[in-house]
């Protein structure tokens, strides 16, 4: 399959999709054979309010992109949809005039309920699109909502497509939906009110900070005539150029490198504590105090990992108020792993409950953040590593 793949085979493009959504046998082998071609489509996340237009602007993207000879996938995401598959998108497509054309693959992807499944599956998608040699991947979303906007963070380039008098105005957006945009599009901007919404943009942009120098655009569409898409699509490339943003890495199955770092627990008194651990052979390395979690650890190395004392340094501190809770005993479990921010975004994306709101800096230097034990089992986890 993988061999039909890689020589552009529709067909088997479109099982080894439903196999990847499916996680079927096999499937997991075929992704990693996918990522072994090392072939990179650019990913392309259009998204914006219902009625915005988006799925016409993809359509005219689509066609500008094929009139240049390129192959374009869709990935239409509507999490709110019990359907999968395409059936309903497909048709939508079909109108359009790209039926039989081996150039374009759409795709629909509705959430499949297992937590942080959507997003992880959409990039899992694709992977294996860019294996069967696609240049273009159109990331399409329904709406705005919390998925949605953490669907988009898998693209390289997000559009929000925003249109004159959709009733809220631009103020209204959810937090975090004017942050994910890297162009915005006026879309039906022969309408009146494509000014004021332009405006209305600017004025945000104005109060937002933004990293790396990247001010996003604002660019005016008619995808109802294809107007601007020409342009829309220019300033797209040129987004990637200026490189914005690294893709988020989803892998999660990736398993080298990962080792059990130390265990941490939680005692009334280190000093009190480690006459045990040192009668077990064990020797206090390293004692240091964390201001900003207000604890004194001390680490006692064992073999390839450690045992990690902590003592409160006050009673209303995360370590005092277990201690108050539940006693003296197993705090937390810590993994060392690597691409720690890659996986504290690619977890936050999939919708992984984290108990750290950022990667911080510990004892020793380490870096580190905590997934909360909603996610793993009951167990509080501590993922360190660079
Ligand atoms: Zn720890």
């Amino acid at each position: 399959m993988l061999e039909r793949l890689a020589a552009g085979d529709v067909r088997a493009l479109a099982r080894a999709v439903s196999m990847v959504e499916d996680g079927v046998a096999g499937a997991a082998e075929l992704l990693y054979g996918c990522r072994a071609l090392g072939r990179h489509a650019r990913r392309v996340g259009v998204t914006g309010p219902p009625g915005a237009g988006k799925s016409t602007l993809v359509d005219r993207m689509v066609a500008t992109l094929r009139g240049k000879g390129e192959r374009v996938a869709v990935v239409a995401v509507d999490p709110s949809s019990p359907y999968t598959g395409g059936a309903l998108l497909g048709d939508r497509v079909r109108m359009q005039g790209f039926a039989g054309d081996s150039g374009v693959f759409v795709r629909s992807m509705a959430s499949r309920g297992a937590m942080g499944g959507l997003a992880r599956g959409v990039s899992d998608v694709c992977t294996v699109i860019e294996a069967a040699g696609f240049g273009t991947i159109l990331i399409e979303t329904v709406g705005v909502g919390q998925d949605e906007v953490s669907v988009a963070g898998l693209a390289d380039v997000t559009l929000l497509v925003l249109v004159p008098g959709m009733g809220d105005d631009v103020q209204s957006l959810k937090a975090g939906v004017m942050e994910v945009a890297d162009i915005f599009v006026v879309n039906k901007s022969d309408l009146s009110g494509a000014d004021r919404v332009e405006a209305e943009i600017l004025a945000m942009q104005g109060l937002g900070a933004h990293d790396e120098g990247w001010l996003p655009p604002v660019v005016r569409t008619v995808a109802s005539t294809a107007e601007g898409v020409g342009e829309l699509l220019a300033v797209v490339d040129r987004s990637l150029a200026a490189n914005k943003k690294p893709r988020l890495n989803t892998d999660f199955t990736d398993r080298h490198g990962l080792k059990l770092d130390h265990l941490g627990i939680a005692v009334k008194s280190i000093a009190a504590a480690k006459g045990f651990y040192e009668l077990l052979g064990l020797e206090v390395v390293h004692e240091e105090t964390v201001e900003h979690e207000r604890v004194k650890t001390a680490m006692l190395p064992m073999g390839e990992s450690r045992i990690e004392l902590l003592e409160p340094t006050e009673e209303d501190s995360t370590i005092g108020r277990f201690l108050a809770k539940r006693g003296e005993g197993l705090h937390h479990v810590a993994v060392r792993v690597t691409g720690l921010d890659e996986r504290f975004a690619a977890m936050q994306a999939a919708g992984v409950r984290l108990a750290s709101d950022c990667v911080r800096v510990g004892a020793g230097g380490h870096r580190y953040f905590f997934v909360h034990p909603a996610s793993t089992g009951g167990v509080l986890l501590e993922l360190v590593g660079k």
